[in-house]
């Protein structure tokens, strides 16, 4: 069967590349501690240096929406994270956004801030990074963005190093972020003690909230958790 969809289409003629579905604990950003179902869509035109999911570059199934719709409805949660890779490559991610809203769950999505998040849902909350030096892609960053960003959306900075963080100090002073939504700043895990990042933040009273991903403090790093 079938969905009508907010735009008028049907769920059914939408296809998707889904790495993994999976019920979890968000372990990052505004929705921390949560259960919640995670849809991890398969590619990234990105090539982080920390990158923690490079299992989904490539492979996946391709499922249609109604498919996807029915996994996410089975696990009975609010909260459901749209994640990838950078769920943004494939087109598709509009319309699973928007279903995923009308639906009636609390939507967030990870992306990487190097593609177009102007036809967004704006029911869902992004969760979108601004790439520091040290991922190897701070060319990509799409800075058009900032103007689509609403107060319930979060910039988020991995950050490496002290160089990193003095860009993403500089970044979150001169754009005047915190005005327009949250400002996440949260270390690369094994090469910035979280500690040292804190005391960055204190010393320089700045406006933005320290991440730790709870997920690998439960789980480690392992897929799909
Ligand atoms: S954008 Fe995300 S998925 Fe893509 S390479 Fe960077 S960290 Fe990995």
């Amino acid at each position: 069967m079938s969905t009508a969809t907010a735009a008028g289409g049907a769920t059914s003629a939408v296809a998707l590349r889904i790495t993994e579905i999976f019920h979890s604990i968000q372990g990052e950003a505004d929705a921390v501690g949560w259960r919640t179902v995670f849809v991890r869509l398969t590619g990234c035109p990105l090539r982080c240096s920390w990158c923690d999911t490079t299992y989904s570059f490539t492979g996946g199934d391709k499922r249609s929406l109604d498919d996807v719709l029915a996994t996410v409805a089975s696990f009975q949660a609010r909260h459901v994270c749209v994640t990838g890779g950078e769920p943004l490559a494939q087109k598709s991610c509009l319309p699973l956004l928007r279903a995923l809203c009308d639906a009636g769950h609390e939507v967030s999505l990870e992306t990487s801030g190097a593609m177009d998040v102007a036809e967004v849902d704006p029911r869902v909350r992004k969760v979108m990074d601004l790439k520091c030096p040290g991922s190897g892609e701070m060319g990509r960053n799409r800075w058009e963005n900032l103007a689509h960003l609403l107060l319930h959306d979060q910039v988020k900075f991995v950050i490496a190093d002290r160089a990193d963080y003095d860009w993403a100090r500089e970044q979150t002073l001169t754009h005047a972020l915190a005005a327009r939504c949250q400002v996440l700043y949260s270390p690369v895990a094994d090469q910035l003690p979280p500690g040292q990042l804190a005391d960055w933040i204190l010393a320089d009273r700045l406006p933005v909230r320290l991440q730790l991903q709870l997920h690998k403090v439960l789980w480690g790093n392992a897929p799909g958790r």
